[in-house]
């Protein structure tokens, strides 16, 4: 498919269904990572335009045309919101690759899922008008109790630039499908593709307010946001240390979260793999997709010693065949890293891990051929300490670190070895051990045999310091909704009789 040359858009705030200058005038730079080059802006949004947003999401959950509707009406709009996602598929990937730097088919594949998602909540919401109201069984004839699943109220949903659209949808297509009014703050780093979102919401005529979108920044929009007495609750993709400010800040309002948060995740390769290469190439794509910027990277190999020469050769062969590439061009497979800021930091994780000792096996720098972007090279590094920061911290770059192990024992010490707990993968024939590694790893996401591939049915999340809560599936769901217990007296003719009756003249 033809890449699509297109013109960027200049958006404003998205409240109450319409385009709206944010109070402070502010706009920040949209920067294209693999040119530096600044190609838009995107409004900045303050305390203002949350307080004006968040009355506008409430407005909306008290008129009819938002706040009463069943789940099948809200359903017509998410599958409308999917068409007109389809519709510019080849647009929005593109503008997703300039803003993110992802290859354009991995930005074009985001998009498929981003229309598979809000489908699969339309048919979610369809089926809760049937789940709304449930019976309890009591133990007692004189009473009858019925569950009721509400919309929680107006909620907050925050989002990172990784998957831009995509984490977007992951929280706006079950909040809408639930019924709950929100507030999107998505990242700086990449909020284009998100207010496209927008104008897609505005010409499918979902109602005013039940989606507003604010850009800007973490401390300027998403703060005011997460403290904001009349936000129910705040569902948050990011980091951890932007995880732990928000849960400090809702903490002082009693107000739920959901975090997910970041990893340092492991794969384990065992020599009896099926095959060498695609063992090594699941390997490396486990780490290296997405510009290696994924929260689930296993970025942390765990190689049995038996096939470690073997395997490490053919690896470096893999990666020095991977394309580095503008992310436009066609069969890119690595493009930049989302910033300067980012950059600089990995290139700082890499040159901690040679201080302490590491082994640089390949890359840990800038592509000769490229001069200017956020480029890095796919990094390989041996020779790691559990005690080093290679192998204990989050590096979100193309940075693969490789210890070896002798005994099944050893290899699930070393996967474990994390303060994290997102994802897991073992790589070995022998299902029987596969299975005793699914129960041994701590993390929320176990792959066998792969690593990464990611479905909007089964649940997504992590324990440990990866966060709580689950995001996808039917478990998206439940987020968003409020479970109200309502308990009726049926023996109405019957006194209750606790207390002694007055007597009656
Ligand atoms: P980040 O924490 O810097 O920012 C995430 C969002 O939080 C942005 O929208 C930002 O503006 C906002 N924010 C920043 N400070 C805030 C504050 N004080 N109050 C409210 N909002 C604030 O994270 P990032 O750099 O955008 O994303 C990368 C991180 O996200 C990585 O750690 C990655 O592992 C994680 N991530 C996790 C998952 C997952 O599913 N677990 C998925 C994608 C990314």
């Amino acid at each position: 498919m033809a890449i699509p040359n297109i013109r960027i858009p200049s958006r404003q705030l998205f409240i109450d269904g319409e385009w709206r200058e944010p109070v402070k005038k502010n706009r920040l730079p949209a920067i294209n990572p693999a040119t530096e080059e600044i190609f838009g802006d995107i409004p900045a949004a303050t305390a203002e335009d949350v307080d004006i947003a968040v009355k506008a999401a409430r407005r909306a959950l008290g008129r009819d045309d938002w706040g009463s509707t069943t789940g099948a009406q809200r359903a017509k709009y998410l599958r409308a919101i999917a068409a007109k996602v389809l519709e510019r598929r080849p647009e929005l990937a593109t503008l997703e690759t300039i803003d993110n730097g992802k290859p354009w088919f991995e930005a074009a594949s985001d998009i498929d899922d981003v229309v598979a998602c809000f489908e699969y909540y339309a048919d979610l919401a369809e089926a809760l008008d049937s789940k709304k109201k449930t019976e309890v069984k009591l133990h007692l004839d004189s009473f009858k109790t019925h569950v009721f699943r509400e919309p929680l109220g107006v909620v907050g949903l925050i989002t990172p630039w990784n998957y831009p659209l995509l984490m977007t949808t992951w929280k706006v297509a079950p909040a809408l499908a639930a019924g709950c009014a929100a507030i999107l703050k998505p990242s700086e780093l990449a909020s284009i593709t998100s207010l496209e979102l927008g104008e897609i919401c505005r010409e499918v005529g979902l109602p005013p307010g039940a989606l507003n979108i604010l850009t800007g920044l973490g401390h300027e929009a998403g703060s005011p946001l997460v403290s904001h007495p009349d936000v129910d609750k705040i569902a948050f993709t990011g980091s951890g240390p932007t995880g732990v400010k928000i849960m400090t800040a809702a903490a002082q309002l009693v107000k739920p979260v959901t975090l997910e948060l970041g990893g340092k995740s492991p794969i384990v390769v065992f020599d009896d793999i099926h095959d060498l290469d695609i063992a090594v190439e699941w390997t490396l794509f486990g780490c290296f997709w997405t510009n290696g910027q994924i929260c689930s990277a296993t970025s942390r190999l765990i190689l049995q010693e038996t096939i470690a020469p073997q395997f490490l050769d053919r690896l470096l062969e893999w990666t020095k065949n991977i394309k580095i590439s503008d992310p436009l061009e066609e069969d890119c497979k690595l493009g930049p890293l989302i910033s300067r800021g980012q950059y600089e930091k990995v290139l700082k994780f890499i040159s901690t891990a040679k201080n302490e000792g590491a082994t640089i096996l390949y890359g840990g720098d800038r592509p000769q051929h490229l001069n200017k972007g956020y480029y890095i090279q796919p990094t390989v590094i041996t020779d790691v300490d559990t005690s080093m920061e290679i192998w204990k911290e989050e590096v979100f770059g193309p940075v693969l670190c490789v210890k070896t192990f002798k005994t099944e024992e050893e290899a699930i010490a070393l996967a474990n070895d994390t303060k994290y707990g997102l994802g897991a993968a073992i790589l070995s024939k022998d299902l029987e051990r596969c299975e005793r590694f699914t129960k041994a790893f701590q993390s929320g996401i176990v792959w066998i045999n792969c690593s990464q591939p990611c479905f909007w049915q089964p649940p997504w999340g992590g324990k440990k310091r990866s966060g709580f809560g689950r995001e996808l599936g039917e478990w998206s769901l439940e987020n968003y909704l409020n479970i109200k217990q309502v308990t009726q007296y049926v023996s109405t003719d019957e006194p209750w009789a606790f207390y002694k009756s007055p007597s009656k003249l």
